[in-house]
């Protein structure tokens, strides 16, 4: 901004940032005296390759409360600015853009600002109202907030309300030269235009994705003992950069594809639809090799477990399943596999056990407490603080430390990534009206919702197991019961006594036999984008043997959770309901078995 009652009209609007170019070469070089604004909006001053001391006298003069860089500045200068400024004012890297970028230019400036800007190359620094193609920016390794930047208009405005609906950290809009009558004076009406449209999107970016700290929301970070904190961070550091390698895209694909078989079907189940009077389409994870989604992720961790130069994979289990998951992928890859699993458990699982003892995996028995889950879990902690050099821990759920939920969400994704150009290819449309999956940690329903989370008009029903009923004393139905707690590492919604003791959960599903849900559910259940549903062992039971009758599919009864809600929830004929069938029953016979008096 140049004029002062052009800036006054401006914060009107109420912008977050206004800013000042102190460069003399630009048209829109600012030397006057600005005038009293609004205390929520910073004050940005834009320099290019400006002198320490000149930018200090700026901020001093013109009380900036933020600084945009938009030169060659170094990694250096920008550390010894940061020292030397307030920690309350932004710092706020440049970077350009042409068609292409290298983006391990931004790694070593990571530390050194606050935000990144990326606008596009031109002739002279910033305000060429031009956009770079903004598809580069699917390659950003990186959980970094920055403003998008260079050429934003109306006329393309809406491609903005697509870029939003990525994961991508966009933190804030920078409008410039297409809002403006000349350089430096800002056409009100088109200001306004603007501001209506981006305050109308932005209740919908209401962000449902992990932040740069780890956190959705409240919940999340990475509460971990201290001797595991060079593991976590060594994961934490590494994980975009590698997951974001065109190798590693191709290597994880091509496994997908020709291992484990996908993509997996989207079945339209005619008779299941018939019977309540809605479109029901079912995502089939139950074709899998394995038998349910529980591989995506763990063939995804041990690719970058490999790339990290790890030999020696470790892994918790319960019911086994993510344990058969893991030795599987071990196998696969040729290392070490050392599975923890507590002893009642691997009495009760014998089956399992036998699975990853053929896969050449080892179970270590869990022998102390109540020798079950939390305690396999104790074990590999354990494990893992003693071998934080050669060794990687596997987790099975979109739960644990940062960046564990979204590491494991990411792999999943691949689930609703499928759904959109399956649907579209069945029904002409990517977004269903509902999407509909069980949760234990939450892993397979994170994978459902992933590429949905920021479509307003696609509902999310998130299903959790209630065992003999919500108030019985035997559920796991942690959006009702639970309190905000720690457990495996992150903070998250956990059923709990009122002393902080964590309460036993039940479930006849092993896989939904979980005290709390991953960081990003318990976020959803808050914000209420996800409405939650608790199914009894009865209702799930049922719905599954009804999909035996009625298609020809034995479920696991996980997934017969999610089934149920076609009884519990009243949809239109035109709806479009998808339904996570995370997994096959083969494993659940048994349970069938006893319940049903086979
Ligand atoms: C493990 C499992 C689940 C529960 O785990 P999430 O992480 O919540 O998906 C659900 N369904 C099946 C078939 C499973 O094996």
């Amino acid at each position: 901004m140049k004029y002062p009652e052009n800036m006054l009209e401006v914060c009107e609007l109420l912008p977050d940032y206004m800013g000042f170019i102190f460069w003399e070469k630009s048209a829109r070089y600012f030397d006057g005296i600005i005038p009293e604004l609004p205390k929520s909006i910073k004050k940005v001053g834009v320099f290019v390759n400006a002198s320490l001391e000149e930018i200090l006298k700026k901020i001093e003069m013109h009380d900036l409360q933020a600084i945009q860089l938009h030169g060659t500045e170094s990694v250096e200068f920008c550390e010894n600015l940061k020292k030397n400024i307030p920690n309350l004012i932004d710092i706020i890297k440049v970077f350009s853009i042409l068609d292409t970028f290298d983006f391990d230019l931004l790694k070593p400036y990571e530390k050194v600002c606050d935000y990144f800007l990326f606008d596009t190359k031109g002739k002279l620094p910033g305000g060429n109202g031009t956009s770079f193609d903004w598809k580069v920016l699917e390659k950003y390794p990186s959980t970094k907030p920055f403003f998008l930047s260079g050429g934003i208009g109306m006329d393309n405005i809406e491609a903005i309300n697509e870029i939003l609906k990525t994961n991508l950290p966009i933190y804030a809009i920078d409008v410039n030269s297409k809002f403006e009558i000349e350089p430096g004076l800002k056409n009100i009406q088109l200001c306004r235009d603007a501001t209506h449209y981006v305050s109308t999107i932005k209740k919908i970016k209401m962000s449902y994705n992990v932040n740069e700290k780890g956190y959705y929301g409240e919940f999340g970070g990475a509460y971990i003992p201290e001797m595991l904190y060079p593991n976590v961070e060594e994961l934490r550091q590494k994980y975009l950069e590698i997951t974001a390698q065109p190798e590693f895209k191709a290597e994880f694909d091509q496994l997908l594809k020709d291992y484990v078989g996908r993509p997996s079907p989207l079945y339209f189940a005619k008779r299941l639809s018939e019977k309540y009077n809605t479109k029901v389409y079912l995502k089939r994870e139950d074709l899998n090799h394995t038998g349910a989604h529980k591989i995506n992720n763990t063939i995804g961790q041990i690719l970058v477990a490999k790339k990290l130069g790890k030999k020696r994979i470790i892994a918790e289990t319960g019911a086994g399943q993510h344990g058969v998951a893991t030795a599987t992928v071990c196998a696969l890859m040729g290392l070490e596999c050392i599975v923890y699993m507590g002893e009642i458990d691997i009495a009760r699982q014998a089956p399992n056990v036998a699975r990853m003892k053929m896969l050449g995996a080892e179970v270590r028995a869990a022998l102390s407490g109540s020798r079950t889950l939390k305690d396999a879990t104790n074990e590999a902690i354990r494990d893992w603080i003693n071998n934080p050099v050669d060794t990687h821990y596997i987790i099975g759920s979109a739960i644990g430390p940062h960046p564990y939920p979204d590491m494991v969400t990411r792999f999943q994704s691949v689930i609703s990534e499928e759904i959109k150009w399956q649907l579209k290819e069945k029904e002409g449309r990517e977004n269903p009206d509902y999407v509909v999956a069980c949760i234990g940690g939450g892993s397979n329903a994170a994978g459902t919702y992933y590429h949905f989370l920021h479509e307003p008009e696609v509902s999310i029903i998130a299903v959790e197991a209630a065992g003999k009923g919500v108030n019985s004393g035997h559920s796991a139905a942690t959006s009702k019961l639970g309190k905000v707690g720690v457990i495996h590492g992150c903070k998250t919604l956990l059923m709990q006594t009122p002393d902080g003791q964590i309460t036993e959960p039940y479930s006849i599903s092993a896989g939904l036999d979980y005290p709390g849900v991953g960081p990003m559910h318990a976020h959803l259940a808050l914000t209420g984008r996800a409405e939650f549903f608790s199914v009894t062992d009865d209702d799930a039971m049922k719905a599954g043997l009804e999909l035996c009758k009625l298609e020809g599919i034995i479920p696991a009864i996980e997934s017969s959770h999610a089934l149920a809600v076609l009884n519990d929830k009243n949809f239109k004929p035109e709806d479009i309901v998808v339904i996570s069938l995370s997994g096959r029953g083969d494993k659940d016979l048994n349970t069938y078995i006893d319940y049903f008096k086979l």
